[in-house]
């Protein structure tokens, strides 16, 4: 018998950043940030026009300024792009984006269901159409097949992003000649377990208009992953834990010889992200939170050091350039950063 859930609409509005919305679309590389406002195409009329379509970041609300005048905020956003109520909306976010049932919802009395997986079933499609409980929400399921034949040694990975042969292999990433990911860089990202669950696919360079530079596969949802995870918790508790946004930033802090290093897969944290790296951590843990020095990143990372200096110590590594990136330090500059971070932390 399927249970009324009672969602506490403003709990889920204020979990939720419209950019972790806009970016679970894969619709942020369409948009233009300038200091507290996106701009972009509107994705709810899917129009052409690079301005019409604008973001308060601070207020957490969007508008619609062309054909359709749509506007709100982050649940209106969802409703509209997926035709549900704001209830369902709410419900899709807990589950897309990882919230915890209970601290969105309106009946905490609720009785704890430990979610039922479901294993053993052949594998579905993409479901385009997300089960509608928290107490379903599954997890990205391993996937049953890998990439072959993937080119290694291309030119974007040796040449645009320096990467040795060793660490393409380590990381298992080529370019990909056939199938959904042709033309682009097949990225496979693990869970915490090793399990495979996706290939990201970037396109190797800058995309012609209108192509993104990442695609992910359909249902796949990036907030419940943090790259490299498997391998980070494998390194010493005592080591530091640096966050980065991308996945090549966390392949060159890798190929340098760091490597308790995970990406977010984007300069927002989703919650289920917080909680992976909750779970891994305790209040003497160290995390490094090292996020391009552009917009994105420097709202990003006061955000995320805000949430996590609750429960471990946190420092924001700042660039001294503009533009700078965890990819362009050498391996001196990491181990300077690195090693700076533990003199920091003895004196204490
Ligand atoms: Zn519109």
């Amino acid at each position: 018998m399927p249970k009324q859930l009672f969602v506490d609409f403003k709990a889920v509005k204020a979990a939720v950043r419209i950019e972790t919305v806009l970016e679970h679309y894969n619709l942020l590389d369409q948009f233009k940030r300038a200091g507290d406002s996106l701009s972009g195409p509107c994705p709810i009329h899917k129009g052409n026009n690079p301005t019409q379509f604008r973001v308060s970041i601070s207020k957490n609300i969007w508008n619609c300024f062309s054909k359709c005048k749509n506007g709100g905020n982050v649940l209106d956003f969802i409703s509209l792009m997926e035709n549900v109520n704001i209830h369902a909306a709410a419900l899709r976010a807990i589950e897309w984006f990882g919230l915890d049932p209970h601290a969105v919802s309106d009946s905490p009395d609720d009785a704890e269901d430990a979610p039922a997986e479901t294993n053993g079933s052949a594998p579905k499609p993409a479901a385009t159409k997300p089960v509608e409980t928290p107490e379903n929400a599954a997890p990205n399921k391993p996937l049953k097949f890998r990439l072959e034949k993937l080119e290694r040694q291309h030119p974007y990975l040796i040449e645009s992003r320096e990467l040795t042969l060793e660490t393409i292999i380590d990381f298992g990433v080529g370019y990909c000649s056939k199938g959904m990911m042709a033309g682009r860089i097949a990225i496979p990202i693990h869970t915490l377990d090793g399990e495979v669950v996706a290939y990201a696919g970037r396109w190797p360079g800058e995309p012609p208009e209108g192509t993104p530079k990442y695609k992910l596969p359909q249902g796949f949802r990036k907030a419940l992953e943090l790259f490299n995870i498997d391998r980070a918790m494998k390194e010493p508790a005592e080591k530091q834990l640096v966050i980065v946004e991308g996945f090549f930033g966390c392949m060159a802090l890798h190929q340098h010889g760091y490597r308790k290093v995970v990406a977010l897969m984007g300069s927002t944290m989703s919650a289920a992200q917080e909680e992976i790296i909750r779970r891994h951590t305790n209040p003497d843990s160290r995390v490094i939170v090292m996020f391009d020095e552009d917009e994105a990143g420097q709202t990003g990372r006061e955000d995320i050091a805000c949430r996590l200096s609750k429960f471990c110590f946190v420092r924001v590594h700042e660039f001294e350039k503009p533009d700078m990136q965890p990819e362009h330090l050498s391996a001196d500059e990491v181990n300077f950063i690195v090693g700076a971070e533990v003199c920091a932390g003895g004196a204490q």
